[in-house]
């Protein structure tokens, strides 16, 4: 599935169709097109913000199927190609909203980031032209997909912090592609604050989020 075909100007990034042809949106989504509306159609939206764990917490579209595969494709697959689909049609609202903002983002595997060549919210995040910070590690090659509810909830214990000082005047954005559980944020969150980073100074951005999930 990987595709290193190089793209021309105006053709869909997840299923190739040129849309030329196709009545402009982009007075409705004022970044750049980079999918078709058949496809973009597909992104269910949500666009939701509620408080997690005392966070401003904003998720963007709901975790279905078509997500699921895109998600697969792009950080199982390793089709980088994928990676501006994600945010592009929030952009210019993300780098509004979070102004001053630094990302911050849950690790991956160390393998599985090596396997793919990039670490897939880095690369994810790269459209938004924003400061980030590569600020956590997994203590273990833990996989999150293959446990159980109540073994994701130790997760807890396998997330840490690199650097220790982080400056306690600025603001941080927590970005993170699936919410499930909740698990990984509320430890995102955790260490953040453990670093005195007070919670009004942290916000989190959420790509999908399930359906089915714990109360918020
Ligand atoms: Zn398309």
């Amino acid at each position: 599935m990987k595709n290193n075909l190089p793209l021309k100007k105006n053709q869909c990034l997840i299923c190739f169709k040129d849309f030329n042809n196709e009545i402009s949106l982009s007075n409705l989504f004022s970044s750049q097109k980079i999918i078709c509306q058949n496809c973009l159609k597909k992104f269910k939206i949500l666009n939701l913000t509620c408080k997690f764990n005392n966070v401003e917490t904003t998720f963007l579209y709901e975790y279905n199927d078509f997500i699921r595969k895109l998600i697969y494709q792009y950080k199982g697959c390793y089709d980088i190609v994928l990676k501006d689909v994600f945010f592009n049609q929030f952009k210019e609202q993300i780098k509004k909203k979070y102004k001053g903002y630094i990302i911050v983002f849950p690790p991956s595997n160390e393998s599985d980031d090596q396997k793919r060549g990039f670490r897939h919210i880095e690369k994810m995040i790269e459209c938004l032209k924003m400061k980030y910070l590569n600020l956590f590690y997994k203590k273990s090659n833990y996989k999150q997909s293959s446990n159980t509810y109540k073994q994701r909830n130790k997760i807890a214990n396998v997330i840490d912090i690199k650097n220790k000082k982080l400056d306690i005047n600025k603001k941080y954005l927590i970005v993170d592609d699936i919410f499930t559980s909740g698990a990984t944020l509320k430890t995102i969150i955790n260490l953040l604050v453990k670093q005195n980073i007070d919670k009004g100074h942290i916000k989190a951005l959420i790509l999908s989020k399930t359906v089915h999930n714990v109360e918020l």
